[in-house]
């Protein structure tokens, strides 16, 4: 199961989305401020630590380290 990590752009609130289809078409929003505003930080699949191409966020669990 994928999961998408996202950066508000309103509030800056680092947040993680499970997503359930790779089809599906899903627009997140803040849970914080419940902006639409958010940038799409990397996306994690099983198995996988992946790079963080996209990420800028310090505190991305793959780009940490
Ligand atoms: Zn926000």
């Amino acid at each position: 199961m994928p999961i998408y990590e996202y950066q508000c752009q309103n509030c800056q609130e680092d947040f993680e989305i499970f997503v359930r289809s790779f089809s599906q078409e899903y627009t997140p929003i803040c849970p914080k401020c419940e902006s639409g505003d958010v940038k799409k930080c990397i996306s994690l699949f099983a198995g996988s630590s992946g790079d963080c191409d996209d990420c800028t966020v310090t505190s991305c669990p793959t780009g940490a380290t």
